[in-house]
């Protein structure tokens, strides 16, 4: 076992029409504050969870820290010397053997100097908020960058030597057509990144353009997004064209060149511990999940002040920990070994899947349940008749 820290960057330049994470458009003055609360939160994080009444199970204290993930947010926007100082805050802080050090980046943040001083850093890996090669449709969405940046990113990426790059594309933006969706997986092709997330546009109260669509109105080009039958052929043809192009669908929004999976991303979908530091971080230790305070800035002052920033503690209890070894295990393609299940919990699941098996939603091959691969695109249906 090994442990995967994730750092939560809650600021952007601006709010795209479609988000709706916890992110705020600050001035760039309230970085470096931030970045020294994460790297006290680190430090202090043993009588921090502490006091917060978090139980860290003992086998956790000499686990490795070999994935950091910095997410946000823009975590690019940042200034290089403020991600060393994190880096270095968990390097002595913990027993460390990095093996995959991932920073979130978007096109229009990312200049020469940056990415070599990423790369010295010891990040090695990218995740590319590219979401779309379509400037109408990155335009629509309230997007600073345009396809120009991608192409003039990339290669001071390359220059610096960081080649495992993650390229995200959004299925389902305002004024995507079939046409422009498939020349976009046509020229993230072209570039070829080791690994692919394709997302489909979510449509909720919490961001501008789901309110908007919800209540049937025209702003943020809310009437030009497509439909969800659009959608769905969008994320079929992205599968197809992936598969073809040598890569391996590994989760249902999650594709890489072989060898290339998120070995930080996998900790979330195999229940493996995982600290989160940061304004709405969230964690785990294999029995309790916790979550930082959401607002940045009670997040900055809790910590100067000595306190925990944590607001939410939960205790697992088996029947919790079974229903999640089911939700985040079918979101992985290689599907649930229901013997392992059994073995592990001491309950027969088996049953819980034959409705969903005679309606199409899973398939079975012997002790092996997973999503029906024409399926993948309506899974939150399939994970809402499963947690009934
Ligand atoms: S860059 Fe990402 S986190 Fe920031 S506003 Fe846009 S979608 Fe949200």
């Amino acid at each position: 076992m090994s442990l995967g820290i994730y750092i939560q960057v809650p600021f952007c330049q601006t709010k795209c029409t479609y988000c709706n994470f916890h992110t705020g458009v600050v001035s760039s003055s309230r970085f470096a504050p931030y970045a020294a609360a994460v790297q006290t939160e680190i430090r202090e994080h043993r009588s921090r969870l502490t006091s917060a009444g978090v139980e860290l199970p003992e086998a956790l204290a000499s686990e490795c820290v070999d994935t950091v993930y910095f997410g946000g947010g823009t975590p690019s926007l940042l200034d290089p010397a403020h991600l060393v100082g994190v880096l270095n805050s968990i390097r002595e802080s913990f027993p460390t053997r990095f093996h995959e050090v991932t920073l979130e980046a978007d096109p229009e943040t990312i200049e020469a100097a940056k990415a070599e001083a990423w790369a010295a850093a010891g990040i090695d890996r990218i995740s590319f908020g590219v979401q779309s090669f379509s400037d109408v449709e990155l335009k629509a969405a309230g997007r600073m960058h345009c396809r120009d940046d991608v192409y003039r990113a990339v290669p001071f990426l390359h220059a610096a030597g960081i080649r495992n790059i993650s390229f995200d594309l959004i299925a389902g933006l305002p004024h995507q057509t079939a046409k422009s969706w498939s020349n976009s997986l046509d020229e993230l092709l072209a570039l070829a990144p080791r690994h692919v997330s394709i997302y489909l546009l979510e449509v909720d109260e919490g961001s501008r353009l789901g309110s908007e669509l919800l209540s049937g109105g025209k702003r943020y080009s809310a009437h030009a997004v497509p439909t969800d039958d659009a959608m769905a052929e969008s994320y079929d043809l992205a599968r197809a064209k992936l598969a073809s192009a040598g890569y391996e669908h590994y989760e249902i929004s999650n594709f890489a060149k072989p060898g290339f999976a998120s070995e930080h991303n996998l900790k979330y979908w195999r229940r493996e511990p995982y600290f989160g530091f940061g304004a709405g971080a969230h964690s785990f230790s294999g029995t309790q999940r916790w979550a930082n305070a959401h607002d940045a800035a009670a997040y900055v002052q809790s910590v100067s002040m000595g306190k925990t920033p944590v607001e939410q503690l939960e205790l697992i209890s088996t029947g919790q920990a079974l229903e999640e070894e089911l939700f985040l295990g079918l979101r992985q393609l290689a599907g649930i070994n229901l013997t392992k299940i059994k073995d592990a919990y001491g309950v027969p699941v088996s049953d819980r899947f034959v409705a969903l098996e005679s309606s199409g939603l899973v398939e079975r091959s012997g002790d092996i349940v997973r999503l029906s691969p024409q399926k993948l695109s309506i899974s939150n249906e399939v994970f809402v008749e499963l947690l009934r």
